[in-house]
């Protein structure tokens, strides 16, 4: 695994032209580890996809019928019809439906291994779950959890994630999380949290934070993932002295990093959003996910500050949190976007059955089948996305200059035909099966329903191993 990620720190600083210099990558001691789950990622080339239904979701753009989308060096140099170029390779996208990649703008990637494991009485419930595993779990299991997310991912057309790592207890597990994104090819925000049963009492690990910040551009994958803060906020599950939220928030914006915090996950939870504001702890730098607490004139707060919101449909209904403030914010011209939270209940990682289900709620709430329309449901899960992430210069859409984050959906399948309306049967019809290929950055990370740098099999006996060994020192038969 050393020599992989020493390998794709390489190619990737060179091929994404974005870090200065070549500078080693991260030493890591992890002989245990399956080396057979990566390969090298593919080389950045020029190709052109043709004779496809392309979805832009660029507003100038539109969508285009026998559409063209060139690419070269990662770079999306062309979208059109038609479009010929010597000596790039030709992908067919007939009856393809071609996209921005899919972003997700929240998820615990760590909790991958406890997928479905959230029981249905209180002491298996989410929270107990997931808080006395994080307790055990060793560096390497950290690796085969988000390893499997980011596998999952990939596969289902997400091309960026939002990396909440909230379970950082050690540096070691901190590295060994961000690794698992690295050495699969995905654009990330990774925000370095708490460990996750740390009292709250307790300052998070900053000096590693400030050492994965002053060697960021060796640790950053050449450019694709940025480093965040996952800030535990004024309030996790009691108010948390000053001197512990004021100064893990001064030093984000010391290091001038973004900052992202769950407020409000609870509808109970009232007032919290207003205490941050009071305390000049949003701005255009924070992100604050969840919110379902938010009462109109805490909306009307955030919207004042700048901050961004992710409203995570899935999670929130499924634990009873509340419902989705997504409407309210959206209508207060407020960043919002979807994600996937945590897989350890409510299904896969899915960021379009999040956007179609935020569809679905909205349209319940407000009683009316057009209140959302499914092409801005779309949108919630590229464009908007991407903005809530602060990434929209570079992803979002297919429009020239951007990086080449694409998606293609094969339409040549039962739960996809006929063809009728194309956003719809993304939005819709669409399963991670329908997923075709994905390339981000200008890698083809999957082609024709095939993982091209991931091993599947050993990805899941990893996690398969990694999650006994856990529940055997947890004791958790
Ligand atoms: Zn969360």
């Amino acid at each position: 695994m050393c020599m992989l990620c020493t390998r794709r720190g390489f190619l990737g600083a060179l091929g994404g032209g974005v870090v200065a210099g070549v500078v080693p990558a991260l030493a890591r001691a992890q002989p245990s580890m399956a080396r057979s789950a990566t390969k090298p990622l593919p080389e950045r080339g020029e190709f052109v996809i043709t004779n496809a239904t392309v979805l832009t979701m660029d507003p100038a753009l539109g969508d285009l019928s026998g559409g063209s989308v060139h690419v070269k060096d990662g770079v999306i140099v062309a979208v059109g019809r038609d479009i010929r170029v010597p000596g790039a390779s030709v992908i067919d996208a007939t009856d393809m439906i071609v996209l921005p990649g899919f972003i997700d703008t929240h998820w615990h990637l760590w909790h991958t291994l406890f997928r479905n494991f959230a029981g249905d009485a209180g002491p298996s419930g989410f929270f107990p779950t997931i808080t006395r595993f994080s307790a055990v779990m060793n560096p390497e299991d950290m690796y085969a959890s988000s390893l499997l997310a980011a596998s999952e991912a990939i596969n289902a057309g997400i091309t960026t994630v939002h990396d909440w790592c909230h379970n950082i207890r050690s540096r070691a597990h901190a590295d060994e999380d961000l690794h698992a994104v690295i050495d699969t090819g995905l654009r990330a925000q990774w925000s370095f949290g708490q460990a996750l049963a740390q009292s709250d009492k307790e300052l998070i690990r900053l000096a590693d934070l400030e050492a994965m910040h002053r060697d960021w551009n060796r640790l950053s994958g050449g450019g694709l993932v940025r480093l965040g803060m996952a800030w535990r906020g004024m309030f996790r599950n009691e108010w948390a002295p000053v001197e512990v939220y004021r100064t893990e928030f001064d030093t984000a914006r010391r290091l001038g990093i973004p900052i992202t915090v769950h407020i409000g996950t609870l509808t109970s939870r009232t007032g919290h959003i207003e205490a941050h504001a009071k305390a000049g702890l949003l701005g255009p730098d924070v992100n604050i996910v969840h919110a379902c607490s938010a009462s109109a004139a805490e909306v009307a707060m955030v919207k004042a500050s700048g901050a961004s919101v992710s409203s995570l449909p899935i999670t929130e209904m499924r634990g009873g949190w509340g419902y989705p403030k997504l409407r309210e914010f959206l209508d207060a011209g407020v960043p919002v976007a979807v994600g996937v939270d945590s897989v350890v209940f409510g299904g896969p990682a899915n960021v379009l059955r999040n956007a179609s289900l935020a569809a679905m709620q909205d349209n319940a709430a407000g009683q009316s089948e057009f209140r959302m329309t499914m092409r801005r449901a779309l949108q919630l899960a590229t464009l908007d996305a991407a903005r809530v992430m602060g990434i929209d210069d570079r992803t979002g859409s297919l429009t020239v200059g951007k990086r080449a984050d694409i998606v293609m959906v094969s339409t040549n399948a039962l739960n996809m035909a006929p063809t009728t309306d194309p956003v719809h049967m993304v939005l819709e019809s669409a399963e991670p099966a329908n997923i075709d290929t994905v390339i981000v950055d200008g890698r083809i990370l999957k082609r024709q329903g095939r993982l091209t740098a991931i091993e599947p099999g050993a990805v899941i006996a990893e996690a398969r191993r990694s999650l006994a060994a856990v529940r055997q020192r947890a004791n958790w038969k």
